[in-house]
């Protein structure tokens, strides 16, 4: 199949199976459609293919049930299927690029770009809403938090529904929530777990926070597991990147408070000497970090997360 199917059939159901929308790359879809009708939400997992916690709420989303539901969920769980089964980090094997980094995309660019093509023509203008799952890489830690488009205030209601302790307001393109909110499309990029672990905890926090906005987008009737603080902490994010190679040994741990001019962790080569030391240009606290020891020239090494004035 090249496309996906009717998302609207107005008959409760559930769809799944394979698409190839970019010649020969394949991925998984799932549709669940309730009997009554109502938004269409997005879900994406696994822009990053070894974000396993995402992946695997992905999941279990396409497999609820549609008596429970109202509207339609598209579920795309795996995008960068490649890159799930080569436990890649980052990129897609096919052309070396992060995905999250190529939107809007190209017509004719490569893989990477043309999937953010398919991505941004052909399945964001038809959602009501959108939710690009994520956790921290393989290599990369972090305290849960989700990110909105920054003057997005319907992304920003998305982001205190989803209930995580803290909610990144966030600039730039080239992402998957930046090119949804040009069209329009509330959008919201939880991330949930670290180092590619999965289990019960992680992904239940993540599928909690999905049922809280479908919830609130009237998808699902309550009660829902409700979020342990009203409001999240809504803060941008500053990432320092390593000026040189070597190994990177952090000297602040996740969710630790930092103040500007702190040092947060020295770059050294393999004989001890130092060759750079990393210091926070803002007050704030860890969001997330680099756990690999080994680091290259131009990697983010972890996000400051400093509140927002008002
Ligand atoms: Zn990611």
């Amino acid at each position: 199949m090249k496309t996906l199917p009717t998302l609207r059939t107005g008959q409760a159901r559930v769809e799944h199976g394979h698409i190839s929308p970019i010649g020969d790359v394949e991925i998984p879809f799932g549709i669940v459609e309730g009997a009554e009708s109502g938004p269409y939400l997005l879900v994406t997992a696994g822009v990053h293919g070894s974000e396993y916690c995402s992946i695997e709420a992905a999941v279990r989303v396409l497999r609820m049930s549609p008596e429970r539901i109202k509207g339609t969920i598209l579920v795309l769980p795996i995008l960068n299927l490649q890159g799930f089964r080569k436990r890649s980090i980052y990129v897609m094997p096919e052309d070396g690029k992060n995905l999250n980094r190529m939107f809007p995309g190209k017509p004719d660019g490569t893989v990477s770009e043309r999937l953010a093509h398919w991505l941004v023509t052909s399945v964001y203008p038809l959602a009501d809403a959108y939710l690009d799952l994520h956790g921290g890489d393989l290599d990369e830690a972090l305290a849960p938090f989700t990110i909105f488009p920054n003057g997005c205030e319907k992304s920003k209601a998305l982001a205190t529904a989803f209930g995580l302790p803290v909610a990144v307001a966030a600039g730039g393109e080239g992402y998957t929530i930046n090119a949804a909110y040009r069209l329009g499309i509330p959008s919201l990029l939880p991330e949930v777990s670290g180092n590619g672990l999965w289990g019960e905890e992680s992904v239940g926090q993540m599928m909690a926070g999905i049922e809280r906005v479908m919830h609130h987008l009237g998808m699902l009737a309550g009660p829902v597991q409700a979020a342990p603080q009203a409001n999240p902490e809504f803060v941008t994010m500053w990432v320092p990147s390593a000026p040189v190679g070597g190994l990177w040994y952090a000297e602040k741990d996740l969710s630790e408070p930092v103040a500007a001019g702190e040092v947060l962790g020295e770059i050294r080569d393999v004989f001890g000497a130092v060759l750079a030391t990393i210091r926070s240009e803002k007050d704030g606290f860890i969001l997330y970090r680099l756990t690999s020891l080994s680091v290259n020239q131009g990697e983010a090494l972890l996000g400051v997360g400093t509140p927002l004035e008002g």
